[in-house]
């Protein structure tokens, strides 16, 4: 079992939101801050991303792009803070 501390279930409760594009600008900053130095949650939110992109194919074309849209710009989001970082 891994250990889940309040920092990391907040970012779960975000998750969804996260991912529907529908966070604050401020809690977007602090979802992609958990994500870049937890590696739990990271994998969390990756393995959320590959479930969307299967559930995706019963969305139409539009739909599909905004997801998408959204999701990629998490993960880049997301890796443009780690390397920063190195
Ligand atoms: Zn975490």
């Amino acid at each position: 079992m891994e250990t889940v501390n309040n920092a990391c279930l907040k970012f779960r409760r975000l998750l969804e939101d996260a991912l529907d594009g529908n966070l604050s600008p401020e809690e977007y900053k602090s979802f992609i801050k958990h994500a870049t130095f937890c590696p739990a949650c990271h994998r969390k939110l990756r393995g959320e991303i590959m479930f969307r992109k299967l559930l995706q194919r019963a969305l139409n074309q539009k739909q599909q792009e905004l997801f998408h849209d959204k999701a990629q710009q998490l993960i880049i989001s997301i890796k443009q803070r780690i390397y920063h970082q190195r």
